[in-house]
């Protein structure tokens, strides 16, 4: 539970000017597709009585009022590349349902001092706010920055953290320890662990990974992480070439627990957004400002969103499958702005069951334009409300980080220009996106 002061300056750009701010919209619209015993999906997602907080905090960061979900987490997007291939790829995925490759849109700020001087800035924002942080990727464990972002977030106090990773870098020595003991010396309380498939070579090839970590070397992570006080997660997206049915999903859960993790999240691929009658989105598709000078990349953004639609494993036969078992318990149901997760119990192990959807996220954004429900720290050293660093931009400025125009040497481009239209309120940054959703 968050407790904003009324009126308490946290910095000269950032204040929390009151909460909460928006008035409770009435009763919630029927579900139009009701499913029994399920959570409503196909109704708008109502804040304020489908979310866990159920409010919103009012900040504001760089000179801009913001309404913030109370719950809302921080995203810290790691700028190293990931040295995987998988065919679904969110990182992927989610640039491709805007109509934009990720090479073209994701940009890093290579200069340490400038990126963490942000991140400070960026954490003095939230601080009134309190949020959750995850590090993710891009590759988090490769990255040559990770032991200072992890202390950086120890130092600031951040609450419940969680890193979600391949595994790939985790047993590899850096700063004197391996990136696991990292993890656990700074107080990482999750860490997830992306993993296709239990068998090592089934896993490497699925998820085209050059050096994934082999069954002994996850046993080592898993025990140091153990006991290290952080709780390893193995994260597994449903495929049809991969676990595709129960019995998968029971083999895999076998595995997990030879390896001693007592944690699991099965994922349906996401959805894109789908525009039209019946979809719950309206108008236009907002895309990148300059998606159509990259029409040449637009078969790999294509290429990602084929693969996820061809490879889709639908979440909900399996779930009423579960609902006949007597070794499954439903513990709980979670449902999010663009997701819907229901927590059950096997042996002993908790057993996370996501569906998300772009096109709910797109519908959200629509309902409520006004709402902040997630924040992402790019590795352009930018915060914003969405995963596109060209829409939703927070702050802070490039001025804040010394970017003084031509020839400043930060490698931000047309980004520099949209976020100064952000903060002052023309045309071309933030009041763009908005106004094109
Ligand atoms: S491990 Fe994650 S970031 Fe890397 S290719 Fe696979 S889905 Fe993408």
């Amino acid at each position: 539970m968050i407790t904003a002061p009324a009126q308490s300056v946290i910095s000269d750009q950032c204040s929390v000017v009151g909460a909460p701010v928006l008035p409770d919209p009435g009763p919630r619209t029927p579900d139009p597709n009701p499913q029994p015993g399920r959570v409503a999906s196909r109704s708008p997602f109502d804040p304020w009585r489908d979310s866990t907080a159920g409010r919103f905090v009012d900040l504001e960061l760089w000179g801009e009022h913001r309404h913030v979900y109370a719950n809302a987490n921080l995203s810290i997007y790691s700028g190293q590349a990931c040295n995987g291939g998988c065919g679904f790829c969110v990182e992927k995925l989610r640039p491709a349902a805007r109509g934009v490759e990720l090479a073209s849109q994701k940009t890093v700020e290579a200069d340490d001092a400038r990126y963490f001087s942000a991140l400070d800035e960026v954490l003095d924002a939230l601080r009134p706010l309190g949020p959750s942080v995850s590090l993710t990727g891009g590759e988090p464990s490769l990255d040559s920055r990770l032991p200072r972002l992890l202390r950086t977030l120890q130092d600031r106090g951040m609450r419940k953290r969680t890193m979600t990773t391949n595994g790939s870098g985790l047993l590899d020595v850096r700063e004197g320890r391996t990136v696991v003991d990292w993890v656990t010396a700074t107080g990482v309380r999750h860490l997830n662990l992306s993993r296709a498939l239990p068998a090592d070579a089934d896993n490497a090839r699925l998820m085209q990974l050059d050096r994934a970590p082999d069954r002994a070397a996850l046993a080592e992570i898993v025990a140091r992480a153990v006991r290290g006080g952080t709780r390893p997660r193995l994260s597994c997206v449903l495929l049809r070439d991969g676990i595709a049915d129960l019995d998968g999903v029971l083999e895999y859960l076998a595995n997990a627990e030879s390896l001693g993790v007592d944690n699991v999240v099965f994922r349906q691929l996401m959805t894109t957004e789908k525009r039209g009658p019946g979809s719950g989105v309206r108008g236009p598709a907002p895309t990148h400002p300059a998606a159509d000078d990259h029409r040449p990349l637009r078969s790999q953004t294509e290429e990602v969103v084929g693969y996820s639609d061809a490879q889709r494993v639908l979440l909900r036969p399996l779930l009423a499958q579960l609902r006949g078992r007597r070794d499954f318990s439903l513990q709980t149901r979670v449902r999010g702005y663009y997701y819907e997760v229901e927590v059950w119990r096997w042996r002993g192990i908790d057993v996370v069951l996501e569906e998300a959807s772009l096109a709910w996220l797109a519908a959200s954004r629509q309902l409520w334009p006004e709402l902040v429900f997630e924040l992402v720290f790019h590795p352009s050293a930018v915060l914003c409300s969405t995963w596109q660093p060209w829409d939703g931009m927070l702050g802070p400025p490039p001025t804040h980080r010394g970017v003084r125009g031509p020839g400043s040497g930060v490698r931000l481009g047309g980004e520099a220009a949209d976020m100064q239209s952000t903060t002052t309120g023309r045309p071309g940054g933030l009041d763009n996106a908005r106004g094109s959703r």
